[in-house]
Formats: structure tokens, sequence, C-alpha cells
């Protein structure tokens, strides 16, 4: 488990921040009431922190010496104070501290959680940094670095595109305008082509000189600009964090929207736009696609016999063992009730044959817990089609049709391509 070291003279705040931090993001918490304990703690080899929520006025310390001996260690340091003086602000930001949070803020305690579950997401959150200024650039990723952000770093335009290819994953990208080979705004302008603002954001580097340049950066689709002579951390922190937590939540409510609640799985109106994708690029590309529509055998009676939860929970088994099953790259949606449909891209007859009657099989002999001294089992009626028709609705009618077949021929049995169809 992650250690957070937090030093607090105050019994009152260290005992809040201590059960906080147990109870929310789970971290160990080891306590120091003063400079001499932190130090004893710091020097322990068995602590390895993973941030520490420093006090800056300890009563064998009252000028903030607590802080350096945290930075020396390389630990992320989050100063949480009471001081609200100017020449505080100033002497805590001219050091490499992930944040200041003021005590008798009402929001301190919530503030200092969420940065610390930052610190231990920001690993996964790739920001790219352009300059061509070598120096700005390290200023820049040092700063995201001490905020645990993986940083990727390119010297102009035309380098930027390359790692964003090779990167695809990038979530920020922080430039500066004038650069050799391809400036600000055409490395935004290209970013745009395939990324919205909702997407991936774009922050430019503007000069003091140029007053229109934050404007023009704006139109050519930067989420925000910083004025370079005016730099200040504090600020930037903050706007890297909003404008991420902000994509953070447009992604959630994009996800939502694309997926079935109780499974999981994509939903119908997902399965339809994605899918249609899917075909037409399976069609110009003379790809095989194969298209299942599956159905629970005598669903009701679960519903009926054992319970509406325990149908959700047979809905939840057969969906988890869909995906355990199929690759990454198929579509696997709920297209309602208790009907499943799957687009398999390269997956030819005979292949689509074996991989569906494993399926069928694997339903049928996997027995589902419903309550703690109760299992039932479940089995499945699958059509499939591997023929590319003329688009994806008469495609998934046709699986349908063969599911169909499946049921009034006895159930539990895949039926591959066997109709003959008339067009
Ligand atoms: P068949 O073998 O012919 O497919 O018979 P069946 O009983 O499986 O099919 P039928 O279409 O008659 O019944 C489907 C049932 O699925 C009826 C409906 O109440 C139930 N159902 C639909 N959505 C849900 C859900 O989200 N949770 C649960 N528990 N039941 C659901
Ligand atoms: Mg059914
Ligand atoms: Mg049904």
């Amino acid at each position: 488990m992650k250690k957070v070291l937090v030093v607090e003279s105050s019994s009152f705040f260290g005992t809040v921040i201590k059960n906080r931090i147990q109870n929310g993001p789970n971290f160990d918490v080891i306590w120091a009431r003063n400079l001499s304990e932190t130090l004893k703690e710091l020097n322990n080899p068995d602590n390895n922190f993973f941030a520490a929520v420093l006090d800056l006025d300890l009563p064998d310390a009252q000028q903030g010496e607590v802080l350096d001996k945290v930075i020396v260690k390389d630990i992320p340091a989050i100063v949480f104070t009471g001081n609200v003086s100017e020449q505080i602000r100033e002497f805590v930001w001219s050091k490499k501290v992930v944040d200041y949070i003021l005590k008798e803020d009402p929001n301190s305690v919530d503030y200092l959680i969420a940065t610390l579950k930052r610190l231990e997401k920001n690993p996964d959150i790739k920001i790219l940094v352009v300059d061509d200024s070598p120096l700005f650039r390290k200023t820049i990723s040092d700063l995201l670095q001490n905020h645990n952000y993986t940083v990727l770093a390119a010297g102009n335009g035309k380098e930027a595109l390359e790692v964003i290819n090779e990167h695809p994953d990038i979530k920020m990208v922080i430039t500066d305008f004038n650069m050799p080979e391809m400036d600000g705004f055409a490395l935004t302008q290209k970013i745009r082509e395939r990324y919205s603002s909702d997407e991936l954001i774009i922050i430019g580097i503007s000069s003091e000189r140029d007053t229109y340049m934050p404007a023009r950066f704006l139109k050519y689709g930067a989420n925000d600009f910083i004025v370079k002579q005016s730099f200040l951390t504090e600020e930037f922190y903050c706007r890297v964090t909003q404008h991420l937590d902000s994509l953070e939540r447009l992604q959630a409510v994009k996800e939502a929207s694309m997926k079935d609640f109780l499974t999981g799985l994509y939903n119908r109106r997902y399965f339809f736009d994605f899918g249609q994708k899917l075909f037409a690029s399976a069609k110009r590309d003379n790809l095989t696609l194969a298209c299942a529509m599956i159905d629970i055998d005598f669903f009701k009676k679960v519903n009926d016999t054992y319970g509406h939860k325990a149908g959700d929970l047979v809905l939840q088994h057969v969906a988890s063992t869909l995906k355990s099953r199929m690759r990454g790259t198929d579509i696997i949606a709920r297209l309602g009730g208790e009907e499943f449909c799957i687009l398999a891209v390269n997956l030819k007859e005979n292949d689509a044959k074996k991989v569906f009657e494993e399926l069928r099989q694997a339903i049928e002999k996997s027995s589902i817990q419903i309550d703690e001294d109760q299992t039932i089992n479940v089995t499945i009626s699958t059509g499939v089609v591997t023929e590319l028709t003329d688009n994806l609705e008469d495609m998934v009618n046709r699986a349908d049709a063969l599911l169909y077949e499946a049921k009034n021929s006895g159930r539990n049995k895949v039926i591959v391509n066997k109709l003959n169809f008339l067009s």
C-alpha cells in the first residue's frame, strides 16, 4: 500500500487528515508531529513515501524548514498551512511543491484528498510539451513531472505530430507558437483535424508582445493559452488540473451514453453507430465480418422462478462470458432484454462456427451463482451471418432469422449461414 507522510503539529488536523486519507484513497499514513519526528521517518529505509502533506509551522521549525527536507528526497510535497501571508506564498511556490492548501478553507481537506487521488492517477495521463527552447521545455516538463504526469517532449510542430502518432492517447498538448518547421498554429490546426477539444486539450503559450496571439490560438482550436512572461506556477497547475478534470467528466458521460448500465456492454445506439462504420470499412477493404445474434433460452422462466435479481445476475454472467471469449476489437452489445449482438472483424465461416459453438458450450457448462447456496444453468441460441449483405440492418435481420430458426429447432444451438434468403 502507498504511504503518505503527514507532518502536522495540531492533533485536530492531524487526526482529521489521517482518517480521511486512510478511508478515502486508502493510503497508509505516517504521522509526524514535528521536524525531528519527520527526519526520523524520512531516514527510515522502510519508508518509501508516495507523497507528503506538510504543515510549515512546527514547534521545532517555524520557518518552513521541513519543506526542503522533504523536497531533497524527491517526495511530492503538498503544503497544508494556516499561514496566508504573501511572503509564505512566495516562499512555497519558489520551491518544487505540488500544491499549497489553506487549512482554514472549509473545503481544504476535500481538496487535499482530491489532490492525492490525482497524484495517484496522473502517471496514466500523457502530456506533450512542444517548444524549441530546451530551457522552457524543461521548466514546463519539470512542473508536470512534479505532479506525476507522464511527460513527452518535442522541439517543433512536426516532431509533435510524430509523437502524437506514436501515442494516440495523449490527453494534453502544451505548445509554443514560434518554432522552426511547423509553428504552434499549424500544429493546433493539424491536431484538430483528428481530435476535438473534448478529446485532447491544447494549451498555447503566447508571448506578451503579441496582443492578438491568445485570440488566434483559441480560434485555431486551442482550449486555453498561457502568457510566457507572466507565468505563475500556481495558475499553471490550476489550469492544467481543471482542463483535465473537465475532460474526464466529458469522457465519463460519453462512456455512459454508449454503454448498457447493467452489463457494461455497448448499447443498441452505439452498436448501430459504430457498427455502421465498421461495416463500411469492411466492405471497402474486402474484409470478412461476422454478425451474431444471441438470445438466452427460456429467460423469462429464470425471472419467474428465481426473481428479477437472479435474472440480472444471469445477464451479467452471459455478458462477461461474451467479453472474455471474444477479441478486444469485436463489438459486443446488448440490444435489449436478453438479446445480444456481436460484430467480429475477420471471422470467416469456419472459424465463426468454431468460436460460437465454443461459446455456446461455455455458457451451457458454467453454473451461475444466484445466491449464497444456489446456482443455476442457462443456455443460449445463436444465429450467425458471415456474408456481407447490403447494409448492417440487413445483416442483423438475417442473423436474427437464423436465431429464430435455432429457437424453433430445439434451442441451445448455433446456426451459421444456413437459410436461403430471397433477395
Ligand atoms: P426464448 O427461449 O424463446 O428466448 O424465451 P425467453 O423466455 O428467453 O424470451 P422472452 O422474450 O419471452 O422473455 C424475455 C424476458 O426477459 C422477459 C423480460 O421480463 C426479461 N427481461 C428483459 N430485460 C430484463 C432485465 O434487464 N433484467 C431481467 N431480470 N429480466 C429482463
Ligand atoms: Mg430468450
Ligand atoms: Mg427474447
